[in-house]
């Protein structure tokens, strides 16, 4: 069964307890579990003694006070599913004690974390970075599992092991779909029946074409607003809003057929 820890301390007390031969694998979610988590957590189980999952919807990420109110928080769902995939630890770190310091503290990087995502969300990667390395300080995991879903995210995450010489392998793991090619995301439940079938362009026009602008076209005219559609380290990545709901994905760069 899977244990659930709201308390840093305790937390803390139960990690000094963990022989260091022990191979620890972590999963930082923001919760409303998913296949794309699980596949996660799978991974993460499958490849280590212990596994540890935490849940945190992190205030600092996010740029839109009502985005951050809205998101959601199904956390008995969540707990199940915690169970089901016989996970070792769940963390659910409170507020007050993961920022400690009040949000004093912050991680920041300057390069790439100013594209894409971070010139529409500014802010957005010093949160999760901020909360990433919090994180990592307390889990110490050997490796920590992160989806190529947030492919800019992962990246920011690789450079941030490095530049602090931690020991952690970074851990990508192949975004999971459902069948029309949409990519699961926590905020799908946003979406009516309708616009998750639309929203399913998103996948299929990044997978056919390689020009972005021909892909803006196409997805401008299906009533989609474009946030960015570029190419980056090899990739094609896309975040649109759908009725104010904004969607991101990415596909390898080779992987379109012409
Ligand atoms: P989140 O809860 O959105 O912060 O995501 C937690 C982790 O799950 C991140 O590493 C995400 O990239 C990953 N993730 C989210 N959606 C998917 C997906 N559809 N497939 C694979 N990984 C995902």
């Amino acid at each position: 069964m899977t244990l659930i820890i709201n308390s840093v301390p305790q937390w803390r007390s139960i990690r000094n307890k963990i022989d260091a031969s022990t191979p620890i694998g972590f999963v930082p979610t923001m919760g409303a579990l998913h296949e794309g988590h699980i596949s996660l957590l799978h991974r993460a189980k499958s490849e280590n003694a212990l596994s540890v999952l935490s849940i945190f919807v992190n205030p600092a990420q996010f740029n839109d006070k009502e985005d951050f109110a809205k998101y959601p928080k199904p956390l008995s769902a969540d707990i199940k599913i915690a169970n089901e995939c016989k996970v070792d630890y769940l963390l659910l770190p409170i507020d007050t004690e993961i920022y400690c310091d009040h949000y004093s503290y912050v991680i920041s990087e300057k390069n790439q974390s100013t594209l894409l995502e971070g010139r529409s969300r500014p802010e957005h990667f010093d949160g999760v970075l901020t909360i990433v390395m919090k994180l990592f300080s307390l889990v110490k995991p050997n490796r920590a599992y992160f989806g190529e879903k947030d492919f800019q995210q992962l990246v920011l995450i690789q450079g941030l092991v490095k530049a602090f010489f931690l020991d952690i392998d970074i851990i990508p793991c192949p975004t999971v779909r459902e069948s029309s090619g949409l990519a699961l995301s926590s905020r799908n439940q946003h979406l009516t029946a309708l616009q998750r079938e639309k929203a399913s362009l998103i996948y299929q026009l990044l997978s056919t074409y390689t020009d972005p602008l021909i892909i803006a076209q196409k997805l401008e005219q299906a009533g989609f607003s474009i946030d960015y559609i570029e190419k980056w380290c090899d990739r094609l990545l896309a975040a649109v809003k759908l009725d104010n709901i904004r969607l991101i994905d990415n596909i390898p760069f080779n992987h379109q057929p012409s």
